[in-house]
């Protein structure tokens, strides 16, 4: 568990982000992990830079709406002061601190309450071993992934078990053969996720292919897509990936049609405004209909049909289905009006 939320144990794969605000701006830090729940984040991690910014982060998690998880890097009393503060869970990279640090932080985490505070055991190619570095330059997975389980095992002879495991790279293929030799050599819960991947158009691809690969295998209890940019957006994508996969659905989905020369309306503005529509409409976001959007009366129609609403436009005009079931024939321009309205009508 982290706070309330359950990771791993065939528990649904948990969306995460991050925020980017000062941490010790308490308020903009709190509107923004408002944002990211809002879009569907589950779990909210944020940076404990500095002590001074340890009375801010209290303040989060007192009033966030998720759980809140701090980054913590180097200096383990940073550590502690997240505990303190009620963290739900921490991130650290065990390989930059000192063995008898990262005990003292285990410790404080299994702590007297009945839910321990989970840890993520975060390594990175940076702060290997020094016994495993030359190994990182021919087998950077296997590198990552002895390390990873160097600590792993620490933490079960400490008799610690709240803990998750990452073995994140910037490289798809080393993040994709960790995430599969780690996975074939633990049982614990994994998050996923390929790091600095980039902006947000690049970053979504390399994100898409990396995260939803190992999805696809069955690997990943948790995820996080690393965008440069509105960290907004990071959960966005990883909705999008694990919808795409059909693991877990969050908000209507819709289906347009790639256009081609029979294309008589402007599809890709219809669909576009559909998306943007669908997407902004709070009280849908709980629904998991198929909304499909098409260009023509050849094809479109029956595409259209398969869906739980949608609509195929001809020259100026297109007809609305509803569940199969011709509706009627709509000039264009009111084409997206009345859909919403039959959507919402439905309550679905
Ligand atoms: Fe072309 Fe019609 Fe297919 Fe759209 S639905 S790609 S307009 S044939």
């Amino acid at each position: 568990m982290v706070g309330c939320v359950p990771v791993g144990g065939g528990a649904p794969v948990a969306v995460q982000s991050m925020t980017c605000t000062r941490t010790g701006d308490a308020a903009a830090t709190l509107a923004q992990v408002r944002a990211l729940v809002a879009a569907g984040c589950e779990l909210v991690r944020v940076s404990l830079p500095t002590a001074e910014e340890a009375p801010a982060f209290a303040r989060l998690v007192r009033e966030a709406p998720a759980p809140i998880i701090a980054d913590i890097h180097y200096d383990w009393r940073l550590a502690l002061a997240a505990i303190d503060a009620g963290a739900a869970g921490i991130r650290i990279n065990p390989g930059t601190m000192a063995e008898k640090h990262v005990r003292e932080i285990v410790r404080a985490a299994a702590g007297p309450a009945e839910v321990p505070v989970a840890i993520r055991i975060g390594v990175n190619a940076g702060s290997l071993p020094r016994d495993l570095r030359e190994r990182a330059e021919r087998e950077p997975a296997a590198a990552l992934v002895e390390a990873a389980l160097r600590w792993a095992a620490r933490f079960d002879e400490w008799d610690f078990s709240a803990y998750k495991l990452s073995v994140k790279s910037s490289s798809v293929p080393v993040t994709l053969e960790a995430y599969r030799l780690l996975a074939a050599r633990t049982d614990a819960p994994l998050h996923v996720g390929v790091t600095e991947a980039g902006t947000v158009w690049s970053g979504t691809i390399k994100s898409a292919v990396g995260i939803g690969a190992l999805l696809a295998e069955g690997i990943g209890d948790t995820v996080r897509v690393s965008l440069t940019g509105d960290p907004v957006e990071e959960v966005r994508v990883a909705w999008k990936i694990l919808a795409a996969l059909d693991l877990r659905r969050r908000g209507p989905e819709v289906i347009s049609c790639p256009t081609c020369g029979r294309t008589e309306v402007d599809i890709v503005g219809l669909a576009e405004e559909v998306e943007r529509r669908l997407a902004g409409d709070a009280a849908l976001a709980g629904s998991v209909i198929t909304v499909a959007v098409m260009g023509c009366r050849v094809n479109g129609p029956e595409e259209a049909r398969h869906a739980d609403y949608g609509i195929a436009a001809g020259a100026g005009e297109g007809v609305l289905f509803d569940h199969g079931e011709r509706v009627e024939a709509l000039p264009e321009g009111q084409l997206v009006d009345a859909l919403l309205a039959r959507i919402r009508a439905a309550g679905a």
